[in-house]
């Protein structure tokens, strides 16, 4: 069943702003993230990679999904030390109605995501409002002594889908074209910087957002169809172009033996119509051959991506639907076991295992921070995260998943991926690094963490209902909520309430996605049972159950309850 469900609302650049300001100045955080968490990348080894011809500082980011689709999201993602943004997927369709839950982390990660929620002039001014603060941010003092002064090059990478009736219409062109040259979007926010940020009203922006895209396609996508965007893409908007491969290349069986046999997910019901809808193997191999000669003839970059989710039958029962997305471990054993196929089959052509291929292997899969350093010596770039960055700590796993690399590399003396990839090849022998890395993915004595038995455990518990006021205080909420649409407020004297901390919900911001009912310890949905805020006087007003509107005035915020809260605060 699909529930109705009410539309994010990004906030507007000034109050994006307000509340930085406002924030940094009481709690010294941004957007939550406390300053132990941000990253500054001249602290250690050189991580730097090569992007389809770009530099980027670091080879991490958030994958196209729930991390880069509101501006503080992107903002987040950045301060932790992302340095390519693959932003979320941009599609015909704006309008979608997306069955919610849609995300269930509670083990390895299933979701029934799709595309942008946002219509596509809001994804735009998401996109160019991210890049604007994340210009500022570069430059503001309060930050610099922690991000450092140079924060290196950042990539924002487009993702548009899904077939190319929808990618050739005149929006999604616009969109695109609006990216690659966003003068007029910027000269439109530019007059919503004031207050503390006033001094870069009239900074130089890069207009120039993105030129490359990551393309994602459906699942039963014609291989001519994939062929035709991506050419479309590369001719008439002069992309270089990465295509996102589907696990099921890999095939039915090979697939089936590894999640249920090899890890032992004994559960998960794949189909195999799935598989046999979906680009076979032997195509796969013309395709990437195809389009990287094509791209080449044009003077643009091709690469792939691996991979999407894998596609399974819903037996959870949690979200609604019939068919859901499954990440994390099992994926990352999957994709990286198709990425030893695909580099055998095109001995030369793929840029891992120390060799300068032509064609760029991105990767999103299972990335953790113990995975982190091996997947980097595969020469893979850049490596995108998602399912990670849903556990409690959220953004803030970023950073310490950096740091695990330069560790790694450090303890090596490499000062630069190449390097480290170098002694990875070394070290690996014969057989390369990627042949190496797979073998100890599906040897049952260095594989447990990517097994059945290594991810069994659920989140914590504690037998008590949650109420609006007063809870456990865990924080989870504030950090698994991808849209950083819970914060928490010292509970003030004149609260009659439990607890030292009072936790409440920005639903503009909340698209129910159902991950902070998922982590809390508590029994119910804090989306829904903690003080929900708005700050759409309209909004608010159209709202009759328990609602809070944040009001600003000269002397400050204030909380005003409507009348169905009145009775809740004491
Ligand atoms: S508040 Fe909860 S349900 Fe809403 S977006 Fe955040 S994590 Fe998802
Ligand atoms: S509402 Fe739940 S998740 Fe949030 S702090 Fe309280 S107990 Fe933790």
């Amino acid at each position: 069943m699909t529930e109705a469900h009410e539309p994010l609302t990004p906030f507007s650049l000034a109050d994006l702003l307000a509340r930085i300001s406002h924030e940094w100045e009481s709690r010294h955080r941004i957007f939550d993230l406390p300053t132990a968490r941000f990253f500054n990348v001249s602290k250690g080894p050189d991580i730097s990679m090569d992007f389809l011809g770009r530099p980027a500082a670091t080879p991490v980011g958030p994958a196209a999904g729930p991390h880069s689709q509101m501006a503080q999201n992107i903002v987040l993602s950045w301060l932790a030390g992302s340095r390519l943004i693959e932003l979320k997927t941009v599609q015909i369709m704006d309008e979608l109605e997306i069955g919610r839950p849609c995300i269930d982390m509670e083990t390895i990660g299933y979701n029934i995501e799709w595309s942008q929620e946002l219509k596509i002039p809001q994804s735009l001014e998401e996109y160019v409002k991210a890049w604007m603060i994340i210009e500022m941010m570069r430059r503001w003092d309060e930050v610099t002594p922690l991000i450092g002064t140079d924060t290196g090059p950042l990539v924002f990478d487009l993702s548009v889908g899904y077939d190319l009736a929808g990618i050739s219409t005149d929006q999604v062109a616009w969109f695109i074209d609006s990216m690659m040259d966003a003068r007029e979007e910027i000269e439109r926010l530019r007059p919503q910087i004031g207050g503390e940020f006033a001094r870069f009203r009239d900074m130089d922006f890069p207009a120039r957002i993105a030129d490359t895209v990551t393309l994602s396609t459906f699942h039963g996508c014609p291989p001519d169809e994939i062929e035709s965007i991506t050419k479309h893409l590369i001719t008439r908007h002069g992309l270089d172009v990465i295509v996102k491969l589907n696990p099921t290349l890999l095939g039915f069986e090979r697939v089936k033996e590894i999640v249920i046999e090899t890890l032992g997910y004994d559960t998960t019901v794949l189909r195999k119509e799935d598989f046999d809808n979906d680009l076979q193997f032997p195509r796969g191999l013309e395709l990437i051959g195809e389009l990287n000669s094509f791209a080449a003839d044009q003077g643009r970059r091709f690469g792939i991506k691996l991979t999407n989710t894998l596609v399974v039958e819903n037996t959870k029962g949690f979200m609604p639907d019939d068919t859901m997305y499954l990440s994390g471990p099992p994926l990352h054993v999957v994709s990286t076991t198709l990425l030893g196929e695909l580099h055998r089959a095109l001995p030369g052509m793929l840029r891992v295992d120390g060799q300068d291929g032509p064609v760029q292997v991105s990767f999103s899969a299972g990335i953790t921070k113990e995975n982190l350093p091996a997947a980097a010596g595969l020469g893979l770039a850049p490596m995108t995260v998602c399912s990670d960055l849903l556990k409690p700590g959220g953004y803030g796993r970023l950073a310490p998943m950096l740091k695990a690399l330069w560790k790694a590399m450090e303890g090596v003396g490499a000062g630069s991926l190449r390097e480290w990839q170098a002694h990875r090849a070394e070290q690996s022998g014969e057989q390369g690094p990627v042949a190496a890395y797979i073998a100890t993915l599906h040897n049952p004595t260095t594989n447990r963490r990517y097994t059945l038995a290594g991810n069994s455990k659920l989140p914590r518990s504690v037998d008590n209902e949650l109420q609006m006021w007063g809870c456990v205080a865990c924080n989870f909420c504030v950090t698994v909520c991808p849209n950083d649409a819970f914060f928490r407020i010292p509970t003030p004297d004149e609260l009659d309430a439990t607890g030292l901390q009072q936790y409440l919900v920005l639903t503009e911001l909340c698209n129910e996605c159902g991950n902070c009912m998922v982590f809390c310890p508590e029994i119910g949905d804090p989306a829904v049972v903690k003080p929900r805020l708005f700050i759409d006087p309209d909004r608010f007003e159209a709202v009759t159950d328990l609602a809070f509107l944040i009001h600003q005035d000269p002397d400050g915020y204030w909380v005003l309850p409507n009348a169905a809260a009145a009775d809740h605060t004491g």
